[in-house]
């Protein structure tokens, strides 16, 4: 859920460089508008709220340097191709170390790769399985995800990526 204190192109609200857990702090603490809203609900024991999709910020906040370690925001730092044959269909997660030898789930160790590229490289080292990643996992800015975003056409993000409480749910570190 992207914060705007500007009218932007309806696109480019959908981007989702907030968690959804942010987005619901940032209206119970009274911090901005919602603009619209999904269907989906959000339950406590305490409260009920429909997930916002846009909020406008009420004062300025200083805009955060790095995003959400989100799935959507993997794939979107990836730009939703694999990293190591640049397939965008069939798209799953790699440990670049894998779990299975201490790989972490962080910025630095996950990269997008189909699922025959998962499949192939298993639980090996990129030297072992003899692949090459076309750049290595790293945390990206808040810019470098607004200019990926930029790359894709007009609601594609939104339509293709509609389980965003899957999708925008921060990662375990
Ligand atoms: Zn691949």
């Amino acid at each position: 859920m992207l914060p705007c204190r500007h009218r932007v192109r309806p696109w480019f609200l959908t981007l989702s460089l907030w968690s959804w857990q942010e987005t619901v702090k940032a209206v119970f603490l009274d911090r901005v508008n919602i603009v619209s809203e999904y269907d989906t609900m959000v339950r406590s024991p305490s409260f009920e709220i429909r997930l916002p999709s846009v909020v406008s910020l009420k004062t300025y906040v200083k805009p955060a340097l790095y995003p959400a370690f989100t799935r959507f925001n993997v794939f979107l730092r990836d730009r939703f191709s694999c990293q190591y044959c640049g397939d965008k269909h069939d798209l799953t997660f790699d440990h670049v170390v894998p779990r299975a030898r201490g790989g972490m789930t962080k910025w630095e160790n996950v990269l997008t790769a189909c699922a025959p590229c998962n499949l192939k490289k298993g639980s090996q080292s990129l030297h072992a399985a003899g692949m090459k990643p076309m750049q290595p996992a790293y945390r990206p800015t808040v810019f470098e995800l607004h200019r990926n975003g930029r790359l894709f056409p007009p609601n594609y993000l939104h339509e293709s990526w509609m389980d965003y409480l899957y999708w925008d749910t921060e990662l375990e570190e």
